[in-house]
């Protein structure tokens, strides 16, 4: 089995800033025993194509970049474990079971719908089967992300992070928002409650600065990732960034668009001014 997770640290002669990325959900390495029914170009929607590559090269400004190599739909790091679907399961759960407002749409823990409404399984995932992605998958995720951002704490007293994603253009009749067109950029502090306003308006400003339209906290605020790495009160700071797909790739064919190198180019320029913003706040 390849490894859950893949981490980059800035290399010798880099100055380590204390500020972490990850990218939850753009991992290709579907496990052999999901055994899905469903059509794997449709099963592929539900990746944040591309995600890593648009944010590589952070290690190189002093960050860390925490990728997952297993696909958000075999389990999603950005959800609690308590948030099963018990109808999607042929035996009993246990555990304490949460769902929440993407349960219903098939993209809870465990995902079983892709769009909210192509079902990904001809049959239903037992309680053993879920318990496994949550410890070989899940759970390595976790205990990554949050070694790398303690051991940052320790050493400076405050940790930056972003959890980097991209979402569908439009949303549809299953989303918050439904079938309307999205934002270029979508940042999530739910609801200033993640990080410092400051660190959000500094992303804001720069997006804006470069032309695009930049939505806050709506249609997506931040879910579990920003939730438990952001304490702003401890000075640990976590904002969640959605990319719209549409100004760097073809949804249906989920490959690159003209758009892609310019797109890539702002984000790391944008990279850029969250790392002389952390060195500034860090006093580094
Ligand atoms: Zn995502």
């Amino acid at each position: 089995m390849t490894e859950p997770v893949i981490v980059s640290r800035p290399g010798a002669g880099t100055m380590a800033i204390p500020l972490v990325f990850d990218s939850p959900h753009s991992g290709l390495e579907y496990p052999a025993d999901m055994k899905p029914s469903l059509a794997t170009n449709i099963l592929r929607r539900s990746e944040d194509t591309f995600v890593d590559q648009l944010f590589k090269g952070v290690d190189q400004l002093g960050a860390v970049m925490v990728e997952a190599t297993f696909p958000r739909c075999y389990i999603d790091p950005n959800r609690t474990t308590e948030d099963i679907e018990i109808t999607a399961l042929a035996d009993a759960w246990t555990r304490t079971v949460k769902p929440s407002i993407k349960t219903n749409r098939g993209t809870g823990l465990v995902w079983t719908k892709i769009g909210g409404v192509h079902p990904i399984y001809d049959r239903k995932l037992t309680a053993a089967e879920v318990q496994g992605r949550i410890d070989n998958y899940w759970a390595p995720y976790h205990e990554t992300l949050a070694a790398e951002t303690e051991r940052l704490y320790a050493d400076f007293g405050g940790v930056w992070h972003i959890n980097c994603h991209s979402m569908p253009a439009r949303g549809d009749e299953t989303t918050e928002d439904g079938p309307v067109d999205r934002a270029d950029f979508v940042l999530g502090d739910r609801d200033g409650t993640t990080c410092a306003a400051a660190f959000t308006e500094t992303v804001r400003d720069f997006l804006a600065g470069r032309g695009y339209d930049v939505a806050v906290n709506w249609p997506m605020k931040g879910v579990e990732l920003v939730r438990k790495h952001g304490r702003p009160d401890e000075n640990r700071h976590s904002l969640q960034i959605e990319i719209n797909r549409r100004l760097y790739m073809d949804e249906i064919a989920l490959t690159k668009n003209d758009r892609y190198d310019e797109t890539a180019a702002v984000i790391a320029d944008m990279t850029a001014a969250i790392a002389t913003f952390v060195r500034s706040n860090a006093a580094v």
